[in-house]
């Protein structure tokens, strides 16, 4: 492109947001719940960041904490759809998205869509007929664990060795298999070393890893390894690059960084292979008391939020980081949106 037709850096970073960002991890439907006495939640603290940052799809991830486990798992679970459903339904500006059709659908009239994915599986206890309930309630992606141990399988630790070294049981067998039939992305964001290799031994169709980091700039077992990198590339899945752990040190948890664990995706796979799960988490953990905050750091690890990438209006930032670090107009698309995109007409 010659530079008589790039006005400024600004135009160029117009023209590449106008298409929208793709987000496959955000933990909405939570946050949601926690404030389901009030209504218009979405409009009113969701939109603005969502318009300002050109989002146009999100994956909007239902997630059991601890608390609720193991009596109310079902039906947290089932009221955060509910919340996700009745906040939707009360806006113009958003929609539910089941298929690639009604993502392009809802791309096209300038909606923003969820697509309502599920982080462990304790909802579905250890009945595959749920499965098939929330399928048709919409849940369109399903990742089997969170860190902890479920029916299905075991979480990867947030350090750099101890996850247990079993695949899944029968159950998560089943699930993974059920998942392929209905014609939902299996997610392998959180799931140990063993489980991540069982699963792609068993089933065909792409895989995503939603959010995650490189180990090479934060070696734990929660993140993905050169080796998995390179095992999602060559089946033609995407990898969304997380906003929180992209370093153990605060200092080094830059929008650089960032982009660093994204050129190390290209590097071992290829650009294909790069989508973007942001994780966005800093609303929840703010809302949260001092004492929560640090049992979160106890258990897992201290979030280093990114100064200039904290939410989703910060979007545009990452854009002008990636042209600024040079990668091309068509790997941007890509990142941004092309890649989460192909991987719903594939499977959805
Ligand atoms: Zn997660």
């Amino acid at each position: 492109m010659s530079a008589g037709t790039e006005s400024s850096i600004a135009d160029r970073i117009e023209r590449l947001q106008a298409g929208g960002i793709i987000d496959m991890h955000f933990d909405l439907p939570m946050d949601l719940y926690e404030k389901r006495e009030r209504r218009n939640v979405l409009e009113t603290e969701f939109l603005p960041e969502f318009q300002a940052g050109n989002i146009s799809v999100a994956g909007a991830a239902i997630y059991i904490e601890d608390r609720y486990l193991p009596q109310n798992g079902l039906r947290v679970a089932l009221d955060q759809i509910a919340r996700l459903y009745a906040e939707t339904a009360a806006s113009e500006r958003f929609a539910i998205c089941k298929s690639y059709r009604e993502v392009q659908a809802a791309r096209e009239m300038g909606k923003i869509g969820f697509v309502i994915t599920m982080e462990g599986v304790e909802p579905l206890g250890t009945d595959l007929n749920q499965l098939r309930v929330f399928y048709e309630l919409g849940v369109r992606s399903i990742g089997l664990t969170h860190a902890r141990t479920n029916a299905a399988g075991h979480g990867g630790v947030f350090a750099v060795s101890g996850s247990s070294t079993e695949g899944l049981t029968a159950f998560g067998r089943e699930v993974v298999q059920e998942c392929e039939t209905l014609g939902v992305i299996i997610d392998l964001a959180h799931i140990n070393p063993a489980g991540f290799e069982e699963i792609l031994s068993i089933t065909t169709k792409p895989p995503i890893v939603s959010h995650t980091n490189v180990r090479r700039y934060y070696d734990i077992e929660r993140n993905i390894s050169d080796e998995q990198i390179k095992m999602i590339g060559e089946r033609r899945g995407v990898i969304g690059a997380n906003s929180i752990l992209v370093s153990p040190r605060k200092e080094e948890s830059t929008l650089d960084r960032y982009v660093d664990h994204i050129e190390h995706l290209a590097n071992l796979s290829s650009i294909d292979s790069i989508g973007i799960g942001f994780d966005f988490f800093e609303f929840i953990y703010r809302q949260w008391p001092e004492s929560r905050q640090k049992e979160l750091a106890a258990k897992f690890a201290e979030p280093h939020f990114i100064p200039d990438l904290r939410n989703h209006s910060h979007a545009r930032n990452l854009t002008g980081k990636l042209i600024e670090r040079g990668f091309s107009d068509a790997d941007i698309e890509k990142i941004l949106r092309g890649n989460w995109l192909r991987i719903f007409e594939e499977v959805l």
